[in-house]
């Protein structure tokens, strides 16, 4: 089958680099401030999108213009500022009140070292971002701009690392702006967390969250033509070490082409709706033949959002974590906590699905199997059974919180799993951050969901970014936390959020 990509802001986005200055310098000194300004946006040069030098802002107008034009096109994911010399900030208000792009102010200057012996008063007028900045950060403090703050020179990894964790956030904020979500029936009856307002989502992430009977699925799969099906069952044999009673020769073969065309289905549904995330329950399979587990797996895998029960929060999640992985080693998927163990000192969480884990999760060769599923009364359905590899992870969950949504992370480390012979689903075996008691407690504290998105690919920072840039209230359950500053936390943050929002 043709099958089309996945747009993703990675593909066609840039940011744009500008630099703040005043007339007051005269023609040369403006011109070292462009050249040296444009070093600088170059330093920036090898992130995953990229950098564009715009002229230096002189004046409110040129600012204003700048932010207007910066709005209006939908491939700048993001704006870096930089006040090289002294930029009086009343020139600014127009410009960062207008803007509607994710900010960073980026705090450096031209070169490392001072050259002690020569400093002269020019140099002193040229270089003057120490203080620059201080009047910029003054002004976008008083208008209260969301940003991300960056200290230090480009030639700092560092400093290149927190600017690229940022354009990773702004990709995947453009990709929540832009996002269309369908959810096949609604959410798993009686589930809380599940739920959200689906209003508030569009107006806070810009994603748009519509459902749709399961039939019309199901209409799609059954449009699946059988030459699609045999060149999907070509990719698994290839891909994938395909049970013996799944090959085209097996004794349950059609189940795999069952599971084949409700792959074909999908696609071609979300495709032609032009969807980057989408929901299942298994309450409501209509005339599908399995609960979608293999396609669902694979679609994740592709950059796909998705939830499990109609859990549409998480599936933003999962497709937003996609995104700001694009290109790093890793993945994103739906992950569940199931079960503990409680060996004292040794704890451990094991999470799973019933099926719907992404094989990005792991480097190693999945196996295609078919099982019995004890619920959702449909056939056996095929899924892909693998174990996710050890190294470090996030996993985040979204609560709706009546008035806000609320990010809970938690820094884990994926383990290496004890051979798991009679549980054939994705899984993943993790060590929470800062241990197990303190993680688990400050997540039930906070309402935090037992859905989560687990990302292998991006860290806390850039889901950090993420959550200044859309102003969602994110706590971190990491190395430095303690159940005690974690209670205080919420509670301030009960008050701060509700104030923020304002009347
Ligand atoms: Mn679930």
């Amino acid at each position: 089958m043709t099958r089309t990509p996945l747009t993703s802001p990675f593909d066609r986005s840039e940011i744009w680099f500008v630099t703040g200055s005043q007339t007051l310098y005269g023609e040369d000194t403006l011109r070292q401030v462009a050249d040296q300004s444009q070093a600088v946006a170059a330093g920036l040069g090898g992130l995953p999108l990229k950098v564009v030098w715009k002229p230096v802002l002189k004046d409110s107008d040129s600012i204003r213009r700048l932010a207007l034009d910066a709005n209006a096109r939908d491939d700048v994911v993001g704006v870096i500022a930089w006040m090289h010399t002294f930029s009086p900030a009343k020139m600014w208000i127009a410009g960062l009140e207008a803007l509607r792009k994710p900010l960073l102010h980026l705090h450096t200057q031209a070169n490392v070292e001072l050259p002690w012996a020569e400093i002269d008063f020019d140099f002193m007028n040229l270089n003057q971002a120490a203080h620059g900045d201080r009047e910029f950060g003054y002004i976008e403090t008083r208008l209260g701009v969301a940003r991300k703050t960056v200290v230090g020179h480009v030639s700092n990894p560092s400093v290149v690392r927190q600017v690229e964790d940022w354009q990773r956030a702004c990709a995947g904020w453009a990709a929540a702006r832009s996002l269309r979500l369908a959810r096949f029936g609604d959410n798993m009856r009686h589930v809380a967390v599940t739920e959200g307002d689906k209003t508030e989502a569009q107006l806070r992430f810009g994603v748009e969250v519509n459902t749709w009977g399961v039939n019309d699925l199901a209409a799609a799969v059954d449009a699946a033509s059988s030459e699609e099906v045999d060149s999907l069952v070509e990719e698994y044999v290839d891909q994938y070490d395909v049970s013996e009673e799944l090959r085209p020769d097996g004794a349950r073969h059609q189940s795999l082409r069952d599971g084949a065309a409700i792959e074909v289905g999908l696609r071609t549904f979300l495709e032609e709706g032009g969807f980057g995330a989408f929901t299942t329950t298994f309450e409501d399979l209509g005339s599908l033949r399995q609960l979608p587990g293999l396609a669902v797996q694979r679609l994740m895998a592709e950059g796909y959002g998705f939830g499990a029960e109609g859990d549409w929060k998480t599936a933003v999640l999962v497709r937003v974590a996609n995104v700001m992985g694009t290109g790093l080693p890793g993945g994103a998927s739906l992950m569940e906590d199931y079960t503990y163990d409680l060996v004292p000192g040794e704890e451990k969480i094991l999470g799973a699905h019933m099926l719907e884990v992404a094989p990005s999760l792991t480097t190693a060769r999945p196996r295609l199997e078919v099982h019995p599923l004890g619920i959702g009364g449909r056939d056996d359905p095929v899924r892909l059974v693998f174990t996710a590899d050890a190294g470090p992870a996030l996993v985040v969950a979204m609560s709706d919180m009546r008035d806000r949504f609320r990010l809970v992370a938690n820094v884990v480390e994926v383990v290496e799993a004890p051979e798991l012979p009679r549980l054939p689903v994705g899984r993943a075996v993790w060590k929470p951050e800062p241990d197990f008691t303190t993680s688990a407690a400050c997540w039930l504290t906070a309402g935090a969901a037992h859905h989560t998105v687990m990302t292998t690919a991006v860290g806390a920072e850039v889901f950090r970014d993420f959550a200044e840039i859309a102003r969602t209230e994110l706590l971190v359950i990491d190395e430095a936390t303690t159940l005690r500053d974690f209670q205080r936390e919420l509670r301030w943050n009960q008050a701060y959020y509700r104030l923020a929002q304002g009347f």
